[in-house]
């Protein structure tokens, strides 16, 4: 299936300023990162919060601008379009957030809410937007009765829905959902997990799915994409990531899943000490400081992404003959 999303090359650097008027200093949130996304594919995007995923996603959208580097949207370059063409791009590009809460307006209703992307793009007529809103309602598992009702009468999980319905509302095919489940109880998680992924086969949406919790990215993705420290260190399908990780900082994240039967425990280190600056990252390989595998190479140049295979790519020089 041809690709609908690629980045090459990404960096999105933010300056942070001194207190004292000193020089600014580059956040390097996203440094050089390339990936694709195949039609209908859900990549799941995984790393430590800080680790620049969100970022990430957020510069695909072009919600933040690039550094530098590339952006393609079904093989066109939306890396610098103008502002009347963003505007249609971002009618098919949605994001669906971790606090829905805090994206509702809470003295709008959530039929207004819902609405709400349909008026911006005017993709639909004053007069059907009603019925759109109450089919998407009643898709995600909500009452269509309840749309003249207001966010603070929801909980969390339906909180959640109307987020998702209403990042459906233009019949968006690329959307990003940024930390969606982290915020809820482990059983509603499951139920939105599973929401998502039964809208995705029926929309036939392209996702990218940030998550800082692989457990997560097990049930709902088809190619994982690990980041650290604003780079990707490894991708492969789920299933190949799951069941032999190459990266160290992927068995890191893997061994940290809680098993039950410790005698089916992953291998691997638990992660000790956390992720280091952004503003000052560590020279070389940056997963160095906390690597038990490091080798003085490590500290001196950074490890080249290499293909292992046709499918899975992994940035290490335990790798690299
Ligand atoms: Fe560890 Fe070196 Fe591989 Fe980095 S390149 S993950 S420090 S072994």
């Amino acid at each position: 299936m041809g690709k609908l999303i690629e980045v090459k090359n990404l960096k999105k650097w933010f300056w942070a300023g001194s207190a004292f008027g000193g020089r600014k200093q580059a956040v390097r949130a996203v440094d050089d990162v390339s990936f694709s996304i195949a039609r209908r594919e859900i990549l799941g995007l995984v790393g430590e919060s800080g680790c620049g995923k969100t970022t990430c996603g957020k510069v695909i959208l072009r919600i933040h601008e690039p550094t530098s580097g590339k952006i393609f949207y079904d093989s066109e370059d939306i890396t610098h379009i103008k502002r009347k063409d963003l505007i249609r791009l971002k009618e098919k590009m949605m994001i669906i957030y971790q606090d829905p809460f805090g994206s509702l307006d809470p003295r709008m209703t959530i039929g207004r809410a819902i609405a709400e992307p349909m008026e911006v793009h005017k993709t639909l007529a004053k007069g059907e937007r009603r019925q759109k809103v109450m089919d998407l309602m009643e898709k995600v598992g909500l009452s269509s009765d309840q749309i003249n009702r207001y966010p603070h009468e929801f909980s969390g999980g339906q909180r959640q829905r109307i987020g998702i319905a209403r990042a459906l509302a233009t019949d968006p095919e690329f959307v990003v959902a940024d930390e969606s489940v982290s915020a809820l109880d482990v059983s509603i998680q499951a139920q939105i997990i599973n929401l998502l992924k039964d809208l995705q086969e029926e929309f036939g949406l392209t996702m990218l799915f940030i998550a800082h919790d692989l457990s997560v990215i097990k049930h709902v993705c088809d190619r994982v994409a690990v980041m650290y420290l604003g780079k990707i260190v490894e991708t492969a399908p789920k299933k190949v990531l799951f069941s032999d990780p190459k990266h160290p900082y992927t068995e890191a994240l893997l061994s940290a899943i809680p098993i039950p039967d410790p005698k089916k425990r992953k291998r691997g280190q638990i992660l000790m000490g956390d992720v280091p600056s952004p503003i000052n990252p560590p020279p070389g390989c940056r997963f160095h400081t906390r690597c038990p595998h490091v080798m003085s190479i490590c500290k001196e140049a950074e490890p080249d992404m290499i293909g292992l295979n046709d499918s899975r790519q992994v940035a290490c020089y335990l790798y690299d003959k």
